[in-house]
């Protein structure tokens, strides 16, 4: 049944399960456990449970269980795992398929975390990763190589909004048997298709777009029903990083108007970033979605719509970013991203500050860049707020 329903109907109804009572909105599960009736039933269950008799919250619970389902009803996954937080989703999922000796090939343009997994965690443990620059597919093509088990990248590159080809990448993967793992938090569960691209495991930090209104911490490992329960319950279920019942029904319920919100704020980005071309106070105004993306036809192709988050290079260097930052009313600072509410960031200063300056010139990240993730606000109150605090600069 669910299979036949249209986008917006799984992301009301998909993974739904009724108590006794029959409410209308899920119900929270705050339990960590679960009775049974009698000592043959505990037994039986911990031999083989079904996908709806529950052992413990750390295993599964059933608001956490409602949110998996929904969610890889959007993705077109057989399955899903939910984690704490986006981090725990991607050190789970990195740790649980990999071993000593192993060999993955990253882009090297990656949220911080995600870069202190690859670089630090993993090398302690013996596993060799190279880094490419994700979007040269010269580099992707060098780097893999006969051994390599995994590759791993963001398809929307975090802040300076470049795009990996997912298609491409994960055909040269395939060839050697490696397996492709994206963190597609930037390109949003929305417009990803990324699976049906060549993608064996998608994540998402919940805490962004799935939330969408800054509440709580979550992260969602995507995948086929086997890799899920077969590779990822294992691990996540005795190293402790599941999510909880509450995060979940959070999560559960900002499923209901992702796509609402997401395009709305897409919408919006478009026209801010539309507006900003040629303006005299910025060097750049990036966003995926714009005919003036390097690489907009790759954006049309491989996920149809730009996301929800513009890049804008502030002339006067991180001065003339920290003028446009104070001199702006709606649009507020903060570092998260997804919100409902605008908020831009000097991701020099914050976000990518343990970077070194070599590293920032690298991945392009320059003094007066700033990254601002469009919220759900009015359009043109949004333009207003940017072009008032641009005449600041
Ligand atoms: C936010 C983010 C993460 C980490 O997610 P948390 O929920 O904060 O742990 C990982 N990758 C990307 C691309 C992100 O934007």
């Amino acid at each position: 049944m669910t299979k036949d329903w249209n986008t917006r109907t799984k992301l009301v109804h998909a993974g739904s399960r009724r108590s006794q009572y029959n409410e209308v909105s899920e119900a929270i599960f705050m339990t960590q456990g679960f009775v049974y009736e009698t000592a043959e039933d505990a037994e039986a269950r911990f031999i083989n449970s079904g996908p709806d008799e529950f052992i413990y919250a750390r295993y599964g619970n059933p608001t956490v269980a409602m949110f998996e389902e929904r969610i890889a009803a959007l993705e077109g996954t057989e399955d899903a795992f939910a984690t704490a937080s986006g981090m725990a989703a991607v050190s789970g999922a990195l740790t649980s398929m990999l071993r000593a000796g192993d060999h993955v090939v990253a882009a090297k343009a990656l949220f911080g975390s995600c870069l202190y997994v690859l670089e630090e965690i993993l090398a302690r443990f013996g596993v060799e990763v190279s880094f490419v620059d994700g979007t040269d597919l010269a580099q992707w093509k060098a780097a893999i190589r006969e051994d390599t088990k995994l590759v791993f990248f963001e398809s929307v590159a975090n802040p300076t909004l470049e795009i990996v080809d997912i298609r491409a990448v994960s055909e040269l993967a395939h060839a050697v048997g490696a397996q492709v793992v994206i963190d597609n938090v930037f390109a949003t569960p929305v417009f990803s298709r990324a699976v049906e691209q060549g993608a064996d495991v998608v994540i998402y930090s919940t805490t962004k777009h799935v939330d969408g209104q800054g509440r709580a911490l979550g992260g969602v490992i995507l995948g086929t029903q086997e890799f899920i329960r077969g590779t990822i319950e294992p691990y996540m279920k005795h190293t402790g990083g599941s999510m909880s019942p509450f995060n979940a029904w959070v999560m559960l319920k900002g499923m209901e108007t992702i796509d609402l919100r997401v395009r709305a704020q897409a919408a919006s980005a478009l026209a801010i970033a539309d507006s900003l071309q040629g303006h005299k106070k910025l060097l750049r105004a990036i966003y995926p979605g714009h005919s003036s993306h390097a690489q907009h036809d790759l954006v049309v192709e491989q996920m149809t719509k730009g996301g929800t988050v513009i890049a804008l290079d502030i002339e006067g260097g991180q001065e003339g970013a920290f003028r446009f930052l104070n001199a702006l009313e709606i649009v507020v600072i903060s570092n998260n991203l997804g919100d409902a509410k605008s908020i831009a960031t000097h991701p020099a200063t914050t976000t990518h500050q343990r970077l070194s300056d070599e590293q920032k010139a690298e991945l392009g990240i320059t003094p007066g860049l700033i990254r601002m993730s469009v919220g759900i606000e009015d359009t043109d109150d949004l333009i207003q707020d940017v072009l008032n605090a641009l005449s600041k600069v």
